[in-house]
């Protein structure tokens, strides 16, 4: 099912179609023209505008409600900075930010001396536990209420600042069920998420909103590279990938847990040295994720050795 709006913006010379071609080629993402307009895809979804003597009319559709309302917002957005202000046949007005929603802390559970394990419980549970595996934490400030972030009457998401602003990190569903997901925390010094699962926040309710980003590579020879924090994508992988799989893991043999007995996996002292050391084969994926300075170098000694795009993943999961 199509999920679709339509807005209208009035007195525009132009600039809603300009705007709308420079974040194409921003985002490199594909802006076709049509016979009556100018299609814009992203998301699994499509914007196309329609411009006339008085304006432009704007069509989204989408295959889910909540991609539907993130282009929504990221167009009103993109818009008003133009000075345009869009009008929406429907706004939700007041509701969570679209792909947001409040899940219980169900248990809190040492999983190895770097790692803990958080399940979190909630009815649109399920939405985290599909291809895309990745969503961002909300955390509120130690001792605030929380405050999430809304939509807004202009059809845009509004996030709380100042004392009220929530701390965002992208963590990964390891494990999923009927209602519940599980992710897996890797604890170091100076970090906000560590702080807040030390404190055990059992019972309380958070928000979290995704999912995106990536999910299994669908290659028949796969190749993965990852430190701690790339473990629970590499644990999912592992589970899914359709053929041929080896990881190349850097972290302490306890933190491994069920992975330290599995014989496609190896730990490496350092990931881009063990990369160089491969041999790639034709039809090989490479998957790389960890400190953004390895990432870098990853993707530039990848594209050294005539790899294309399609054929690695190379990404920074912190700095
Ligand atoms: C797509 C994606 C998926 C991810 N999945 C997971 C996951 O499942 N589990 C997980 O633990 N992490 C995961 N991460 C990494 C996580 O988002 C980062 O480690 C993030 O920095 C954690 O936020 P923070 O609360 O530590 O706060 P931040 O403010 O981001 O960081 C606080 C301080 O900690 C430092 N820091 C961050 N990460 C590390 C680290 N690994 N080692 C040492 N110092 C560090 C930062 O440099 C900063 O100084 C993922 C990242 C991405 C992009």
């Amino acid at each position: 099912m199509l999920h679709q709006t339509r807005g209208r913006i009035t007195r525009d010379n132009g600039a809603a179609i300009d705007a709308l071609k420079k974040r194409a080629a921003e985002w490199e993402v594909p802006l076709t023209q049509e016979a009556a307009g100018f299609c814009f895809h992203v998301w699994n979804s499509k914007a196309t505008l329609y411009p006339d003597e008085t304006g432009v009319t704007i069509e989204i559709s989408s295959p889910e409600h909540r991609l539907l309302q993130t282009l929504q917002g990221s167009l009103t957005e993109l818009f008003e900075e133009c000075l345009l202000c869009p009008k929406w046949d429907e706004v939700a007005e007041g509701a969570l930010a679209p792909g947001m929603s409040l899940m219980q802390v169900a248990s809190v559970t040492r999983r190895s001396p770097g790692f803990t394990r958080v399940r979190l419980e909630g009815h649109d549970a399920e939405r985290f536990g599909g291809g895309s595996y990745h969503f961002r934490l909300l955390i509120p400030r130690k001792g605030r209420p929380p405050c999430w972030p809304r939509i807004a009457a202009s059809g845009r998401t509004v996030w709380p600042e100042g004392d009220d602003a929530l701390h965002r990190p992208v963590y990964t569903t390891v494990a999923y069920g009927q209602n519940w997901i599980e992710f897996d925390i890797f604890e170091h010094k100076g970090s906000p998420t560590s702080a807040w699962v030390a404190e055990d926040p059992t019972g309380r309710t958070i928000g979290i909103i995704g999912p995106g980003g990536g999910g299994c590579p669908d290659s028949n020879n796969l190749f993965l590279f990852g430190d701690e924090t790339a473990l629970p994508a590499i644990i999912r992988m592992l589970q899914e990938a359709p053929g041929k799989v080896r990881a190349f893991i850097q972290a302490r043999r306890e933190d491994l847990c069920e992975l330290a007995a599995d014989e496609r996996v190896s730990i490496v002292t350092d990931l881009v040295p063990a990369l160089e050391a491969l041999e790639l084969c034709d039809g090989a994926h490479v998957w790389f994720a960890g400190y953004a300075d390895q990432a870098r170098a990853a993707r530039t000694y990848l594209t050294s050795q005539g790899l294309q795009k399609r054929d690695f993943t190379a990404a920074a999961y912190w700095n």
